[in-house]
């Protein structure tokens, strides 16, 4: 936990650096809704320590990622997801896939699952999965995605498309 005074209204604030989402640069003020650059929390010139002070929480941009993980065909890869449309699928030169894993499982279509990421109305993220008329369909957590059927995603998710793992994160 690090104390700092917000450079806005100088407040005190608590954040707890475990809870940051990485590649985050900034985060809001929950006093004064100003933004916030996250390497104040590594100057000494702002730290402080009062009574008065304010429990950043929860530091959830929410936007999530996921992990492909490794077997024979396919090594890890770590995939961030953007706000809007991601199409993913087995990366190849005839692919219009958005994001593209690398792979030699070719039970995976080129352009296999399809992920849209939303803003929700707490100012979080929420991920819309979607088969994408694969070949050989998506596991969501062992069931099946029917045509059609979007599901929101959870933390720690598993979804299986062709006989690759992927797993989800907020
Ligand atoms: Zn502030």
């Amino acid at each position: 936990m690090i104390s700092v005074r917000c450079p806005h209204c100088h407040v005190g604030l608590k954040v707890d650096e475990g809870k940051l989402p990485p590649g985050i640069s900034s985060f809001k003020c929950p006093k004064c809704k100003q933004s916030i650059p996250i390497s104040i929390l590594r100057e000494q010139k702002h730290a402080y320590s009062g009574s008065d002070t304010t429990l950043v929480q929860p530091l959830k941009t929410g936007m999530g990622r996921l992990t492909v993980l490794a077997d024979g065909d396919t090594p890890e890869q770590l995939l961030p997801l953007h706000e809007g449309i991601t199409i993913i699928g087995r990366k190849s030169a005839a692919s219009n896939a958005t994001l593209g894993i690398a792979t030699n499982d070719r039970s995976m279509s080129r352009e296999h699952i399809r992920i849209e990421v939303k803003k929700d109305a707490k100012g979080g993220y929420k991920h819309y999965l979607s088969d994408n008329n694969s070949r050989n369909h998506t596991l969501y957590n062992s069931s099946f995605l029917e045509k059609g059927e979007v599901v929101v995603l959870n933390d720690n998710d598993e979804i299986v498309i062709g006989r690759t793992v992927i797993r989800f994160n907020e």
